[in-house]
């Protein structure tokens, strides 16, 4: 039981890579706090790791709010105690080419995507700090780095987060909490299911290993940063892509 009496919150917790996130670190003995936009989406995943025996809460909040984000880590310290592993998870897309670009798609992608991650950090490090001992992982995507067309405002919101990451690590390094990013590829979720086949296609032809990704090979990711294995890397951004960007 790698995370045995840890508590640890999993934003975008109701499906896809963040339902898997919250399964795997219960499985690892975490008690964990799922949240997503409504209570009803994050109950399931609550329910999912009850039933397999293990410790979990569902919890709803908008993580662009700074004010949803202070009640959330109140309620969470309430009900499950103070969480030292962070997962900033939850995100959405709104591709549109620029020319076609409101400002309300650029703004909202920004606001969950960044602005949640700078949110959640700044809420739950107070808890570490005074734990003593942190790791938060932050669900950044390939397409940070790569860029793609129609997805200027998702890319730049992944790119963020790597900037984010770093910036965290050094300012909390010294007070044993370390800060990195998964990068995941092309994972098969309810984000990717409308994409049209070609894409699909071009990436199991285009992948070192001829497969889409699972949500579970992100999970298993983040339990190896979360826990004791990789306590001497901070900063980092591991890419979970099959090899699609090699
Ligand atoms: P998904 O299936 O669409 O799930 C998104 C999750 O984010 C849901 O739990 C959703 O909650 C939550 N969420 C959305 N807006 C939120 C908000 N304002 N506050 C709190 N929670 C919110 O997405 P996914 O594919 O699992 O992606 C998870 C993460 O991986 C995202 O950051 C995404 O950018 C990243 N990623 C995904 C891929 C991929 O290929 N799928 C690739 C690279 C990176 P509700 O159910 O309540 O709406």
């Amino acid at each position: 039981m790698l995370f045995a009496d840890k508590v640890a919150v999993v934003t975008g917790a109701s499906r896809g890579i963040g339902r898997s996130i919250a399964v795997h670190l219960a499985d690892h003995g975490a008690a964990v706090a799922c949240v997503a936009t409504s209570l009803a989406s994050a109950e399931g995943t609550a329910a999912l790791i009850q039933q397999k025996g293990g410790k979990a809460a569902a919890f709803a909040c908008d993580v662009s709010s700074a004010e949803q984000v202070e009640t959330l880590a109140k309620a969470i310290e309430e009900q499950l105690g103070t969480p030292t592993i962070l997962v900033n998870n939850a995100g959405i897309t709104k591709d549109v080419l620029i020319m076609r670009m409101k400002d309300s798609d650029w703004d909202d992608v920004l606001a969950i995507n960044l602005k949640g991650s700078f949110l959640c950090i700044r809420a739950f490090i107070r808890g570490m700090l005074k734990a003593r001992t942190g790791r938060i992982i932050n669900v950044s995507s390939i397409i940070g780095k790569t860029g793609a067309a129609g997805q200027a405002n998702y890319a730049a919101s992944k790119a963020g987060i790597e900037g984010l990451t770093k910036s965290v690590a050094k300012e909390f390094g010294s007070r044993n909490i370390t800060c990195n990013a998964v990068a995941p590829g092309f994972i098969e979720t309810d984000m990717t299911k409308d994409l049209p086949a070609q894409t699909k296609d071009a990436v199991i032809a285009n992948a070192a290993i001829s497969r889409l990704g699972t949500p579970e090979d992100i999970a298993e990711a983040v339990v190896f940063l979360a826990g004791p294995g990789a306590g001497y890397i901070t900063g980092q951004t591991l890419t979970v892509d099959g090899g699609l960007t090699l």
